[in-house]
């Protein structure tokens, strides 16, 4: 399947929720939800009865765009999952956190996860001192990510920088915010994963 090229925000109207895809924006009041948007369409409005399977479909789709992933990427991690000792539908987002875009994005050093993705494809970090390319890696406990030297001087990531100032980044990992280097200190699990997301409703759904 093709990846989404349209308006990021008709998204956000989708689900009826923020899933904070634009980064600073969306803590803006220019924020299409903050707006009171409404779902897009034109019978948007009037989608009411919504089934068991409709429910556990939009679970999904909310958590895929969230992470920014596409349906073929986002099933073989939920595979792996399944595979995983205890509980799939907590593996499953543990994978997803641990994903290299999504941990370049929780230390704070790209703007939101698609703009993380983007510069990880733009050779900008390094994991464990090697040259880290791939948006899917997985990383785990004793990683060191990094913005690159040369990158740091760069006036995109100065500004990352200065916005990066105020965040909060998940117990799980650990940052030098000045040298831009974030340590993994432990496996996330479910509790210091904020989004709100019922991921049993996945699993449910891919066990039809
Ligand atoms: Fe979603 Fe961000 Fe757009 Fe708001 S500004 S609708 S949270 S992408």
């Amino acid at each position: 399947m093709a990846r989404y090229t349209g308006p990021v925000c008709r998204l956000c109207r989708r689900e009826g929720m923020k899933l904070f895809l634009k980064g600073d924006r969306c803590y803006t009041k220019k924020c299409a939800i903050e707006k009171g948007r409404a779902t897009p369409g034109q019978h948007g409005q009037s989608r009411k009865k919504v089934t068991e399977y409709g429910t556990q479909l939009r679970e999904k789709q909310k958590t895929k765009r969230i992470y920014g992933m596409q349906e073929g990427q986002f099933k073989l991690t939920f595979n792996r999952a399944e595979r995983q000792k205890g509980v799939v539908g907590e593996n499953f987002l543990m994978l997803l956190e641990r994903r290299l875009d999504n941990v370049v994005f929780r230390l704070g050093f790209a703007n939101s996860r698609k703009e993380a993705r983007q510069l990880v494809r733009h050779n900008h970090y390094t994991l464990n001192g090697h040259k880290a390319n791939i948006p899917s890696m997985t990383v785990k406990p004793g990683d060191v990510i990094a913005v690159k030297a040369k990158s740091k001087e760069s006036p995109k990531f100065k500004e990352i920088k200065e916005l990066a100032a105020g965040k909060t980044i998940p117990s799980w990992l650990e940052l030098d915010a000045e040298g831009m280097v974030g340590r993994v200190v432990a496996l996330p699990n479910r509790d210091s994963i904020d989004i709100p997301v019922q991921e049993h409703l996945i699993v449910e759904l891919y066990s039809r």
